[in-house]
């Protein structure tokens, strides 16, 4: 969501005739988009603005911007930082350039956030949202790739979490708007497109007499000319639509075979109190179930170590759940309380910071030797990636010839492969014949 907004904001900006500067010096603005969801990614914005603040003192007109999930919980807070001159929420930064301009023009610091995040939004308001949605370019980052959202918000309220607070309430967009700019990206290059959502299988749209879901929109998108693979994220483990959804991904050979679909926990007590109305088993199953419809789907999932009144035997249930569920890789994290969320109102973080950490190293030490044996599958075997570009991380490259650096592109199950090959290849489709496999990564010969 983050990246996407990024590229949403960095396209506004071009449009209206800025332009990015290689680095913070050459700057006239800088705007940060900021992460609420654990405390570690404020304080590493907070640092970023004392850092900021440094260089103000030489560069005294640089323009300073706080855009994001901070922006909306903190507001004016923000604003009251020396550094900062503009404060805008995920859902005001169609207002972006106007706030750029006016502080350029010499107007104070200002502030545009959402005041009453929960209530539902004007129709003027979202259809600011879709048409500033709609006006983006493709992300230059990665190339022929680009996010779509199909959702904002969230309306789960799992009792740890930020993101309802500061992204508003659950809103799917039009089927017709989705597929519109589907059609434009595919028309400037875009092969894959990933659709996004908090909780995206949860999509729903009545237009007339019918209720669009995601398969529908998978359905839809893999009608779009040009558009090889789609992905979709996140995935809530909830059985309404799942099995339409899976059907859809065993039909479409476009569907990439890939599901995340976070389980937080494998104890029922500590999945109860997160609100995540699924019990371990029930979540197994599903997985099971997804593996039966698509035979040959990759699976991964988040985990949350350390969540108020988890004990030993809690995380004993979640290791095991990580050994049933034979990802292919998880994210896991330590529980961070965050303000407003009515975990960290009402349950005390009674677990130790050394226990969690523990539990992180555990968990992921489980999870690695799992992804290590699935990735261990691709020896001697050919795949198709999608080429992403450089390998952007430098302990990867091995060659020294630059008419053949090191590439990194993934498969349609979202594996990670690095081979060296032209440049060019960027945004292409390329056979690799994989020679070496470590639990996160294939490394391969371009064939
Ligand atoms: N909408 C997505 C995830 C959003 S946040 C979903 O429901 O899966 C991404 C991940 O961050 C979550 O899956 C969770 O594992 C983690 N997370 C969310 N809130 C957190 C918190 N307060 N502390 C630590 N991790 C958190
Ligand atoms: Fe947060 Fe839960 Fe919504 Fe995901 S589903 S964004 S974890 S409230």
């Amino acid at each position: 969501m983050n990246k996407l907004d990024t590229v949403l904001v960095t396209a506004a900006l071009s449009k209206a005739g800025f332009e990015l500067a290689d680095g913070v010096k050459e700057a006239d603005v800088v705007l940060i988009n900021t992460c609420s969801v654990r405390e570690h990614a404020e304080q590493r914005v907070l640092s970023h603005l004392g850092h900021l603040k440094h260089i103000k003192e030489s560069q005294p007109e640089l323009i300073v911007g706080v855009i994001g999930c901070m922006a909306q919980r903190l507001g004016e807070k923000l604003l009251a930082h020396e550094t900062v001159d503009i404060v805008c929420g995920p859902a005001q930064i169609p207002q972006i350039v106007r706030l750029v301009n006016e502080v350029l023009d010499g107007q104070k610091a200002t502030a545009a956030v959402t005041e009453k995040i929960r209530e539902k939004t004007s129709a003027e308001q979202n259809r600011a949202l879709d048409d500033f949605e709609s006006v983006f370019d493709t992300d230059k980052t990665i190339s022929a790739q680009a996010y779509v959202r199909v959702m904002y918000g969230c309306d789960n309220f799992c009792t740890y979490c930020i993101v309802p607070y500061v992204r508003g309430p659950e809103i799917s967009r039009s089927p017709k708007v989705i597929i519109d700019q589907i059609e434009r990206l595919a028309g400037k290059g875009v092969k894959q497109v990933t659709l996004l959502g908090q909780r995206v299988n949860a999509y729903k749209y009545t237009a007339g007499e019918k209720t669009y879901c995601l398969a529908d929109l998978l359905y839809l998108a893999s009608r779009v000319n040009g558009i090889e693979w789609i992905r979709f994220v996140t995935s809530y483990p909830s059985t309404e639509f799942f099995d339409e959804i899976l059907k859809a991904m065993a039909d479409l050979p476009k569907v990439c075979n890939y599901l995340h679909m976070p389980a937080q926990s494998g104890s029922d007590k500590i999945l109860a109190a997160m609100n995540r109305h699924y019990t371990a088993g029930q979540y197994l199953k599903m997985l099971a179930r997804a593996r039966e419809v698509v035979p040959d789907i990759a699976l991964s999932g988040d985990f949350m170590v350390g969540f108020p009144g988890e004990t030993e035997e809690d995380f004993q249930q979640t290791v095991d759940m990580v050994r049933k569920a034979r990802y292919k890789n998880c994210f896991v994290f330590k529980y961070s309380p965050r303000p407003g969320t009515s975990a960290d109102k009402r349950m005390q973080d009674d677990v130790p910071q050394e226990v969690k950490k523990r539990r992180n190293i555990e968990l992921l030490a489980v999870q690695e030797k799992i992804s290590d044996e699935l990735s261990r599958q691709f020896l001697g075997k050919e795949v198709e990636v999608l080429v992403e570009g450089l390998s952007r991380k430098p302990h990867l490259r091995s060659s020294k010839d630059d008419s053949n650096p090191q590439l990194i592109g993934r498969t349609a199950e979202d594996y990670i492969v690095v081979f060296n090959g032209p440049e060019s290849l960027a945004g292409e489709f390329a056979k690799v014949k994989i020679t070496k496999t470590t639990a996160l990564t294939l490394f391969g010969e371009l064939l």
